[in-house]
């Protein structure tokens, strides 16, 4: 036998082990409801990846809602792209909080009017996907009330998939999640003088 077919071979065997080992995962998982997703870290990446999920999710013709915690300082394309689209319930914190302001009773105005939207939505059976993005800042600066944010998230619709972003996620909100992620800062170019990019980072 050559080197090269067996090496083919041993990449065979390998790849039929894989695959058995994959498929009997898959079998595995049989339970079909609605998760809670968070995605946090101090890395670049966690609203956008929620925002790819809600593409997938307007792919199929589910129904979904967006809540933004931080008012935006640029218009973000995801917010150009879907504002608009008859599946797509669009809420950005109007006034209050950015990195910029410092009045704590107007952001906590506006940190709650923000909520009262998500609170409805979350009790809205026909909503498949809520992003409710950002909304970690708002339970560390105490802004909003922890148990009445965890007790909706707890009561939301059965089939109803919930993705919160923002950094330094709580422990009760990452124990109460199904999937976790926290993406891990590397590196970011505007730490080394880049602006921030159109389609990048807004
Ligand atoms: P994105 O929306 O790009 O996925 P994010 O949601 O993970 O980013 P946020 O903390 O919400 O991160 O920050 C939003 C903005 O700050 C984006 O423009 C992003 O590129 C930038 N940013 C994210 N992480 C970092 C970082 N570690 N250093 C510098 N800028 C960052
Ligand atoms: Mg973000």
């Amino acid at each position: 036998m050559t080197g090269a077919t067996d090496r083919t071979t041993r990449h065979k065997r390998a790849m039929q082990r894989k695959k058995a080992h994959v498929d009997e995962r898959i079998a595995a998982a049989t339970e079909d409801r609605g998760l809670l997703l968070v995605l946090t870290g101090n890395g670049k990446g966690k609203s956008s990846s929620a925002f790819g999920m809600l593409a997938r999710s307007v792919g199929h013709g589910l129904r979904c809602a967006v809540v933004q915690f931080i008012k935006g300082t640029w218009e973000c394309g995801e917010q150009l792209l879907f504002e608009g689209n008859p599946l797509v319930e669009f809420h950005v914190m109007g006034t209050g909080f950015t990195w910029e302001t410092q009045d704590r009773q107007t952001d906590i105005a506006a940190a709650e009017a923000a909520w009262n939207k998500a609170e409805a939505i979350l009790s809205d059976e026909a909503t498949d996907l809520v992003i409710l993005d950002e909304l970690t800042y708002m339970l560390t600066y105490g802004y909003l009330d922890k148990p009445q944010v965890l007790q909706a998230l707890r009561e939301r619709p059965p089939r109803q998939h919930v993705v919160i972003t923002g950094r330094n996620a709580g422990r009760e909100l990452l124990e109460m999640a199904d999937t976790v992620s926290e993406v891990k800062d590397v590196r970011h170019a505007f730490n080394h003088g880049v602006m921030a990019q159109k389609g990048l980072d807004y």
